[in-house]
């Protein structure tokens, strides 16, 4: 997509060009003479601004703003770019004259039929989501135990002929077979379905259109490659993906249409907005969360927390039900499926076993944040060596079979870690005391297993609890920090894969491999107490994940609910705040490496501090392209194909003496780009400009028919004698968008759209015409970073890709 920017950077093929406008619409003076020069320089950003060299390669603006150099070449995997690519979500409701119409028929009757339809669909989406988890947990247990039951077979076969190689070769094989299937689904079926799905889906909530996230076939691949990769061997969880299909399942439902089946089932019309369709995602990716760790507040919270930016009562509320009713479904399923139908017992898709309240004394919360900065400081790392290789990967992995072998090699590496692992470290342990479905005794004495080998013989949710569990004489202290140091760079290799997997388990193993490891050495330090290793191995486990993913409130809650204890609260919420404070020193989260590399605008929960001193009239693009009120259907035809701008200021037409056309003019109103496509297409223009729109007979199903796939003005057929006739917008444009004058500042224009949800803010001047355009991408630009205590703002640049 490429844009026509004029006060913003733009960059092209890597390096930043300047663009020419086709016409100018605005004269900068004349709003210069009639304002203060201090709050109404426009040129003050293009081509006044006083930059200095700095040491490095950045400039430092005259706001004390780092800046790029405008001719340095932008690097693949670049932090400080915005893509052009993100389309934004319109949260704000048009209430142009169809929308009235319709509201004065339909009545009050309509608003709660609406209201009821919500409540059910919310429903629908809570049993759909966790009948999704119940699949994915059965096959992922079936075939997991299938796997490791005939490589155990092998195992013992082969052990007493001394040809353990036939069984390594095996685990390999097998892991990469597995993981082949996913990967080949991910890297060339849908690529958006890789990685866990919490950076896109957060993407979405924050109000960023992320191209196929929420489609059926981003689900199925899901679904697939999570399963592959999870019984593949990987490092991989599948927690995370249930927050991408809960989402998923929101917005298809909700919309009573599947656009890639090509089938519209005529039901739920209303909703096709992106504001309903938002509320539902949020309440789909709160009904993932719910359903993986059985957590229903802790799914709200995460809602909230990671993403939803624009937030209500009746919001919360519905999708409160919507957890309770996925974690409820599950249950059922799962409980059933278990034999234990009447129990109840398996509320989440991570079931950590049963946890006692551990009592802590006073003197032990020094000790707990500690182990948040353990946590910090080795969550930071995780990030570093993730964000390094996913650098890597978008420089050199590009394509498509590079990806999907090095999905393979992970494959073959994980195998390799667990058998040298099992070989090297022989770690017996009398049989009966562990849970574990297939004991290996491999050089163990007769009566013995090998305590690594359980652990790699299972899948990462079942070895947490092991190491939650087990008591704590079961693992030597050198198996447990190999097992540490492997698995958590097989962990922070693995999330970024082409393949379906999530960073919970991963990190919560790690976690509660080195929290029992502490456990034992704080044991070692004090014989005389009795140390609880469940309490350390669940603090570690909060920590790293804390230190990775940075969530507080809604990871406290997620952790309390998975463990079922609100004691345990304090001792978490310490830990989680302590690691996310030593964490945010060093790096970001992880999801939000994530999302700075792909050049997302996500508005952050707050404007940049210290920005009072920025203006609308620098940050706004201008001139600003407009429509008038009555327009002609050629020059919005034209429009249309020379700009890729989603939506236009619509303004009072020239009056008959005015021969100045480059001054501005009064807005009347906004008009979306895919109205307009609509209108052409559905052919609602007059032969002669006198004739009004009351002529045809248009509802506001004519638009939603269409959402939210547009088709592209290309596509659309207008003879050449249409191009001479008038289309009214009027009735169609929103006749009241939000407008800040041009003396406001950055915070001002950032509360806006952030508490509003907007897309397009008119920038206008004291008699309300248009001198400017603001959008969410000029916003997101500016970005606070921080680091090892030093703090400042940046200015991204706006790639066209
Ligand atoms: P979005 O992509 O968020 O859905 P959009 O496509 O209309 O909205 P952006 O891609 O965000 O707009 O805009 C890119 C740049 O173009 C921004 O700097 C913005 O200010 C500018 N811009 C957007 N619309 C107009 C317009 N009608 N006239 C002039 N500049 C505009």
């Amino acid at each position: 997509m490429s844009h026509l920017s004029h006060s913003s950077t733009s960059v092209a093929d890597g390096t930043v060009s300047s663009i020419s406008n086709i016409e100018t619409t605005s004269d900068t003076a004349q709003l210069l003479s009639n304002e203060e020069a201090s709050t109404s320089n426009y040129t003050q950003l293009n081509k006044s601004v006083n930059f200095e060299d700095s040491d490095d390669d950045e400039f430092h603006g005259s706001h004390g703003i780092r800046r790029r150099q405008p001719q340095q070449k932008i690097e693949p995997g670049s932090m400080n770019v915005l893509s052009a690519k993100y389309e934004s979500l319109d949260y704000d409701t048009c209430e142009n004259h169809l929308l009235l119409d319709e509201e004065r028929k339909r009545g009050y009757a309509y608003i709660v039929w609406k209201d009821m339809a919500r409540w059910f669909i919310i429903l629908l989406i809570g049993i759909i989501t966790a009948l999704i988890a119940f699949i994915i947990d059965i096959c992922i247990e079936e075939f997991s135990n299938i796997k490791y039951r005939e490589l155990k077979k092998s195992v013992d076969k082969y052990v007493v002929q001394d040809k353990l190689y036939i069984p390594y070769l095996l685990w390999v094989l097998s892991n990469i077979c597995i993981v082949f299937i996913g990967s080949m689904l991910v890297a060339y079926v849908e690529p958006v379905a890789a990685g866990s799905g919490i950076p896109q889906v957060k993407c979405y909530l924050n109000g960023v259109k992320v191209p196929r996230v929420v489609r059926i076939k981003t689900l199925i691949v899901k679904a697939i490659g999570v399963i592959t990769a999870v019984v593949g061997g990987l490092a991989g969880g599948k927690e995370g993906p249930m927050i991408h299909s809960g989402a998923v399942v929101a917005a298809g439902i909700s919309q009573g249409k599947s656009t890639t089946f090509n089938n519209d089932f005529k039901i739920f019309q209303y909703f096709r907005e992106d504001h309903e369709k938002r509320d539902f995602v949020s309440a789909g990716a709160a009904a993932g969360v719910s359903a993986a760790f059985g957590a229903p507040i802790g799914g709200v919270l995460f809602s909230l927390e990671e993403g939803t930016s624009f937030w209500n009562q009746a919001l919360t509320w519905r999708t409160f039900f919507g957890t309770v009713v996925s974690t409820f479904t599950l249950n059922c399923a799962l409980s059933a499926y278990h034999g234990r139908a009447g129990e109840l017992s398996f509320p989440g898709l991570l079931n950590l076993g049963k946890m006692e309240p551990f009592p802590f004394q006073f003197y032990e919360l020094p000790v707990f944040m500690f182990f948040g900065v353990v946590g910090g400081l080795l969550g930071a790392l995780w990030n570093y060596i993730n964000y390094r290789l996913a650098v890597f990967r978008i420089r050199y992995i590009g394509t498509p079979w590079l990806r999907v072998v090095e999905a393979c090699l992970v494959a073959a590496a994980s195998a390799t870690c667990g058998f040298l692992m099992m070989f090297l470290l022989n770690d017996c342990r009398p049989l009966g005391e562990d849970p574990t479905k297939v004991p290996l005794q491999l050089f163990c004495a007769d009566g013995e297993y090998n305590a690594l080998a359980a652990i790699w013989f299972q899948t990462p949710e079942a070895s947490v609890r092991s190491f939650l569990h087990d008591p704590i004489g079961s693992y030597k202290p050198w198996s447990i920090l190999t097992f540490v140091v492997c698995y958590f760079l097989l962990s922070a290799w693995t999330f970024g894969l082409a393949v379906s997997s999530g960073l919970f388990i991963p990190n919560l193993l790690t976690g509660a491999a080195w929290g029992r490891l502490l456990a034992i050495v704080i044991q070692a330090m004090l014989p005389s107490n009795t140390i609880n290793p469940a309490k350390y191995a669940l603090i570690g486990a909060a920590a790293q994940l804390g230190g990775v993913v940075r969530m507080t409130i809604s990871l406290t809650v997620i952790i309390i609910e998975t463990t079922g204890q609100i004691s345990n609260a304090l001792p978490i919420i310490i830990t989680l705040v302590v690691a996310k404070w030593t964490g945010d020193f060093f790096n970001e989260g992880i999801y939000d490496i994530h999302i700075q590399l792909a050049g997302v605008p996500l508005l952050p929960w707050e404007p940049p501090p210290l920005a009072h001193n920025i203006y609308a009239s620098e940050v706004m693009s201008h001139p600003v392209f407009t429509l008038r009120t009555v327009e002609n259907v050629g020059h919005v035809v034209e429009l249309l194909k020379l700009v890729s701008y989603n939506g236009f200021p619509v303004v009072d037409p020239p009056l008959a003496d005015d021969v100045e056309v480059t001054t501005y003019k009064r807005l009347r109103g906004m008009i979306l780009r895919s109205q307009l496509i609509v209108l052409i297409q559905n052919k609602i223009y007059n032969e002669n400009a006198n004739t009004t729109w009351s002529n045809f007979n248009v509802d506001m199903n004519m638009f939603r028919k269409e959402y939210p796939r547009y088709p592209s003005i290309d596509k659309l057929d207008v003879a050449e004698w249409e191009k001479t006739c008038t289309i009214d917008l009027r009735p169609f444009m929103n006749p009241s968008p939000y407008t800040l004058p041009h003396r406001a500042s950055l915070p001002r224009l950032f509360r806006l759209f952030r508490a509003l949800g907007l897309r397009h803010l008119p920038i206008v001047n004291d008699v309300n015409e248009v001198v400017g355009m603001v959008t969410r991408k000029d916003i997101a630009r500016y970005r606070v970073w921080r680091h090892r205590g030093h703090m400042g703002m940046e200015e991204l640049i706006l790639s066209s890709e």
